[in-house]
């Protein structure tokens, strides 16, 4: 005899569409493991990436790492309500010393890196790019609402790793990420390349807190012999952690395979339920009515020396567009 277990529920409501085995690149999927207490989000990037990277002439280790810093960043900021932001920054002294990915709910993305040419080497990991620093993670959620800033130490690590110290120091959810960017080389095109990534954001959200307990990051630096601080970690949770771990970067990155086929790959002997995809795209909001009034608050003498040829011109930084003033306009005296 079947007996059907006492937790059981049918739901009545439809789901906001059938699962797509068509991809769909730009978009954030969030999901829900129910049965281990996981939830997630999967971030699928294609023509909106390019779109950012392609406005700068990028090495290709500069753009893989700062597509890195933008597939995190919609993970993260993906969750924030309608009129939220969320900014991520980096100040290292790698090669790359600067980088930073704006993202304005729902959808709007734009970022840039600054990288010195000199010191890039053939072979350096994301983590050698970046060095010494830190990464900022800022959370401003609207005029009335206080900004929130969190911050981590970046050692030579990747972002990945920083992320996940960032969810233990700050956010104490045991959380796990992964991030892939590649390169989409497609004939035809005089050998023009894509830029494409995926990344996947997996939590531990059980409801009695006592199941989340984690044990603390490895001290790189102990004496040798010290012990460690060990927790035995819940099931659910380090059946979760194996799982993600099983992800592969070509998998993130495939544009042949949708988001929720992956998810079923992974998740289906546990029912993995998806929501609806909330769609990303490369916007900046630089306006020359915005650089105007920048410049009308420097100070004259400053704004006298940024003449040259008779012609006051600014280009943004994000997204490359190029505003040209007369001095007039200018307002230089
Ligand atoms: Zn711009």
């Amino acid at each position: 005899m079947i007996s059907q277990s006492p937790e059981t529920k049918i739901t009545t409501q439809p789901p906001v569409r059938a699962p797509s085995s068509v991809p769909v690149d730009d978009a954030v999927l969030p999901f829900e493991i129910d049965a281990l207490d996981l939830r997630g989000r999967l971030t699928r990037l294609g023509p909106q990436l390019d779109d950012i990277l392609a406005r700068h002439d990028y090495p290709p280790a500069v753009g893989k790492l700062l597509g890195e810093a933008i597939v995190l960043t919609t993970l993260l900021g993906s969750s924030l309500k309608f009129d939220g932001r969320f900014i991520l920054q980096t100040r290292t002294d790698g090669p790359v010393s600067f980088l930073v990915v704006d993202f304005q709910a729902p959808d709007r993305l734009r970022a840039y890196a600054r990288y010195d040419a000199a010191r890039l080497k053939e072979g350096q990991t994301s983590g050698a790019l970046l060095g010494k620093g830190h990464l900022a993670m800022t959370i401003d959620q609207g005029p009335d609402m206080s900004r929130y800033q969190g911050m981590v130490a970046l050692d030579g690590g990747s972002l990945e790793d920083a992320a996940h110290e960032y969810f233990l120091r700050s956010e104490q959810i045991p959380t796990r990420v992964r991030l892939a960017v590649g390169e989409e080389f497609r004939g035809g095109e005089s050998g023009r390349h894509h830029w494409r990534a995926g990344g996947m954001l997996l939590q531990f959200l059980p409801k009695s807190p006592e199941r989340a307990r984690q044990a603390d990051l490895h001290p790189g630096d102990a004496p040798e012999g010290t012990v460690t601080h060990t927790v035995a970690e819940d099931d659910a949770w380090v059946e979760g952690q194996s799982l993600i771990g099983t992800v592969e970067d070509v998998e993130l990155i495939d544009p042949g395979l949708s988001g929720e086929r992956l998810l079923y790959r992974l998740f289906h002997e546990r029912g993995v339920r998806v929501f609806a995809p909330l769609p990303l795209r490369a916007k900046c909001s630089c306006s020359r009515e915005a650089v105007s009034s920048m410049l009308k608050s420097f100070d004259p003498k400053d704004r006298a020396e940024m003449v040259k040829d008779d012609k006051v011109v600014v280009t943004c930084e994000f997204c490359s567009s190029v505003y040209e003033f007369t001095p007039e306009e200018a307002g230089v005296e």
